[in-house]
């Protein structure tokens, strides 16, 4: 990222379409129908990341051979954003209302210039709620938010200083987290999600959330971490994993920890069987800080083979 590129950040345009980004893999927006399903990745920021840092297992040399991954300054690209998952049958959907789910709530409200010692820079930050707003969502009636884990770049537009309202960005949804997450906080840090006592219940391991919606306990990353796997309904299944893998590199090394891996040993095992899941035919995974390729498979030999745009 240049110097150029960093004022960018700090004052994002308008219309991100309109910035020369060629080469940064910042996310897109895109929908999918998979089944009775229509997946809609709603990006909310694209950040570079000192590759060795955020890996520490990882060395310059391990990074050569992962060009598809890096920006052309030579960063891992990453990306912050949201998962809306829709129910094709419409008009089901608008007269029984709930049939919308949003897996985690983006990265919300930074300025993108308070950096972690991982992180070289954001880009095109905090644009969740438009990208929304453009896809007839409104978030005032939005009533189930299910999260992979309360990091706070999953928690966004959640949080009770998402914006002017302490309701949140979603004034009316219930909170789904895992079992075991709301114990690993840190009382001293307050409250994750805004109305969080009230507001959000703990689902176990196989807990069906929304019709074909289903939790899977993958711990390690934070104590109550969860994927969540979609049933299309034509006997494919989509797992959206969270931070289960930050990038594609981990499926090749699911030995990497991640610099944020609360417990090591458990988020590598998890990992290991995620892995083991993606590679079965029929399944995608989401990965939703997979830079531009967060919808995907796990081929023969064990790399990521993203579902290319068309
Ligand atoms: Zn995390
Ligand atoms: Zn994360």
């Amino acid at each position: 990222m240049t110097t150029s590129k960093q004022a960018t950040a700090a004052h994002p345009p308008h219309d991100p379409a309109e910035v020369d980004d060629s080469g940064c893999r910042l996310p897109r927006l895109w929908t999918r129908t998979l089944g009775d399903l229509t997946l809609t990745y709603v990006p909310d920021a694209g950040v570079h990341m000192i590759p060795t840092r955020v890996y520490p297992a990882s060395a310059d040399e391990d990074w050569t051979e992962h060009g598809p991954h890096m920006t052309d300054a030579g960063h891992l690209a990453m990306s912050c954003g949201a998962l809306l998952v829709e129910r094709v049958e419409r008009v089901e959907r608008v007269e029984r209302g709930g049939r919308r789910l949003l897996l985690d709530a983006g990265h919300g409200r930074i300025s993108g210039e308070d950096l972690e010692h991982f992180q070289h820079g954001f880009d095109h930050v905090q644009n969740l709620p438009d990208h929304l707003r453009r896809l007839g969502v409104d978030p005032a009636t939005l009533e189930t938010v299910a999260f992979t884990h309360l990091h706070d770049d999953h928690t966004g537009w959640a949080r009770p200083d998402a914006v002017d309202d302490p309701r949140s960005l979603f004034p009316v949804a219930r909170w789904i987290v895992g079992a075991g997450e709301l114990e690993g906080l840190d009382p001293a840090s307050g409250p994750r999600l805004a109305g969080q006592s009230e507001r959000t219940t703990a689902v176990a391991d196989g807990t069906e959330i929304a019709e074909g919606v289903r939790a899977w306990a993958l711990p390690g990353h934070t104590p109550g971490h969860t994927a969540w796997i979609l049933d299309t309904g034509d006997g494919r299944r989509i797992v959206a994993f969270g931070d289960a893998m930050h990038s594609p590199v981990q499926i090749e090394h699911p030995d990497w920890e991640v610099v944020l891996d609360h417990d090591r040993a458990r988020a590598e095992h998890s990992r290991r069987r995620l892995v083991e899941f993606l590679a079965q035919d029929g399944v995608f995974g989401f990965g939703v800080h997979f830079a531009d390729q967060q919808l995907g498979t796990v081929d023969g030999g064990g790399h990521w083979r993203p579902w290319e745009d068309k």
